[in-house]
């Protein structure tokens, strides 16, 4: 990352990404409640989540922009290139999004999506734990983060010390909640963050298993939602 230029329009003095450019191509929209895929109406769920289930594990999803330029070469470089570095102003993206305030004052507990361990330790971070650690420096009142609270299953290495009924409950999704952090999720209201959702299917994997395992309430925060085609 530059230093003093505005990555998006090279103008300078500027943060990273100067408050024109997030002006220009962030300008808030109508998002659907609980996958927010941009709306053109003024319903409040997309067509997709009008015909899923009623009792899904995952209740409210908010993204700051659409995965679309600028962001998406942005969060590539978050992810691929530069470094944790941009997790500071995409995090402060995702703190601008109106409903952001209400998202962290209604939760007890900031949890990442978990990378698988192989690209954990290619990466060398979690973009989403270098998200939650921004959002709290950004915004301090933010609840604590729960860094370990999900593994992903597959080829999670701890899978196999798992109790077999654990083990049984995990084929039905992606991800399980960490033995160690059950009692820390029981009852509590959490807040998923990850850097983009696609289709949501990766959120609402890892809410059913947040909810299996005994959380009350699960919303998530995103930097960045894809387009329908
Ligand atoms: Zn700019
Ligand atoms: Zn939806």
């Amino acid at each position: 990352m530059g230093p003093g230029i505005c990555q998006v329009c090279g103008r300078w003095p500027a943060q990273p990404i100067c408050d024109g450019c997030v002006r220009r191509f962030g300008t808030p929209r109508m998002r659907c409640i609980t996958c927010a895929a941009p709306l053109s109406r003024t319903e409040t769920l997309c067509g997709a989540c009008q015909t899923r289930d009623p009792s899904l594990a995952l209740c409210r999803c908010v993204a700051a922009m659409d995965y679309a330029y600028p962001w998406d070469n942005l969060i590539a470089r978050f992810k691929f290139r530069d470094g944790p570095g941009w997790a500071r102003p995409l995090a402060q993206l995702m703190s601008q999004a109106s409903d952001t305030p209400a998202l962290l004052r209604s939760s007890d507990w900031l949890v990442p999506v978990p990378l698988s361990p192989g690209r954990l330790a290619s990466r060398g971070y979690n973009q989403a734990w270098e998200l939650v650690k921004a959002l709290r420096a950004l915004q301090p009142d933010s609840p604590p983060g729960l860094a370990n609270a999900l593994v992903r299953l597959g080829d999670a290495p701890d899978q196999h010390s798992l109790p077999r009924e654990q083990r049984l409950r995990n084929l039905r999704g992606a991800f399980a909640a960490h033995p160690d952090h059950v009692a820390r999720l029981l009852g509590r209201k959490v807040l998923l963050v990850d850097d983009v959702s696609t289709t949501g299917a990766t959120l609402r994997s890892a809410a059913f298993a947040l909810r299996q395992a005994g959380a009350a309430q699960v919303q998530a925060l995103v930097i960045a939602r894809t387009l329908p085609h």
